[in-house]
């Protein structure tokens, strides 16, 4: 069941209801206006390690907050008991946010506590907000999409579920590519090793933006060859939104090719 469009525009129906609300990168901010709304409304919030404590604060005064510390790899709640949770305080009536970093939509576990809702009968929905892909290239100043340099922007993460093979990001990066990675630090030599054996330039340029938005903000631009070490030295961590970046051919040597070719 998702929420009435016209019981949205009046503000939240009073019985219980989960609203999965995007926390946006870290500056409070970032929030959207609509997510600003559901914070102050809620009764209970349920928010994950990486939303910052500033957007934690915009919760009205009344709402208890309850941290369920998801990290990569490392879960202090089992998504199981998060979904148990949230079903549970809005079957006991309350407006329940669930308040995660950046998007919920992207990486953000969102289908399974829609899925919990659903299966509990109760209404639930979406706030969207600034994922960190979004907030990194907009603190280093460098679009997403360059208009006759990338068309493509690629969103993936270099994490997948234990007992998966992650996808070899090659495939993605043909010319013409923006590939915006989520949690990749803790495997950036694999990743760098694969796109080396997959043919990838040595020299081509990595971008990467750790902690976006938030006091602990670094930038590094650097080289494939030599991303490692620069991470290192530069001591820079999670989280972090890795750029990878395959302009496309320039338009004149491309038509300086189409020409010699048609001459034969
Ligand atoms: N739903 C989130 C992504 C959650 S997955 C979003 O839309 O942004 C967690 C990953 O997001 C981190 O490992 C990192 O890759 C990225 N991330 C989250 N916050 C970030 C920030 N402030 N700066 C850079 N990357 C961030």
């Amino acid at each position: 069941m998702s929420l009435d469009p016209t019981l949205l525009a009046a503000g939240l129906p009073a019985t219980g209801h989960i609203c999965l609300v995007g926390a946006g990168p870290g500056a409070a901010d970032l929030l959207t206006l609509r997510a600003v709304r559901r914070l102050a409304e809620a009764d209970v919030v349920f928010y994950d390690r990486l939303v910052e404590p500033e957007v934690v604060a915009m919760a009205g005064p009344r709402a208890e907050t309850v941290f369920v510390g998801k990290e990569v790899g490392l879960h202090s709640w089992p998504q199981e008991k998060i979904d148990a949770a949230i079903v549970a305080a809005a079957l006991a009536g309350k407006r329940v946010v669930r308040l995660k970093s950046g998007d919920p939509s992207v990486f953000g576990r969102a289908c399974e506590e829609i899925e919990a809702a659903r299966a509990a009968g109760l209404p639930v929905e979406i706030v969207p907000g600034v994922t960190a892909a979004s907030a990194a290239a907009a603190q280093m100043l460098r679009p997403l999409t360059e208009r006759g340099q990338t068309d493509r922007l690629v969103i993936a993460t270099a994490t997948c579920r234990p007992g998966e093979q992650p996808q070899r990001l090659a495939a993605s990066l043909t010319p013409g590519t923006t590939l915006a990675l989520y949690m990749a630090m803790h495997r950036l030599h694999l990743i760098r090793d694969e796109l080396l054996a997959d043919g990838i330039a040595p020299d081509t340029a990595i971008d990467i933006v750790s902690g976006a938005e938030t006091r602990r903000q670094r930038m590094l631009a650097t080289r494939l060859e030599c991303v490692c070490e620069d991470v290192a030295a530069a001591g820079i961590g999670n989280p972090a939104i890795v750029f990878i970046r395959i302009a496309k051919p320039a338009l004149a040597a491309g038509l300086a090719e189409t020409a010699r070719l048609a001459a034969g």
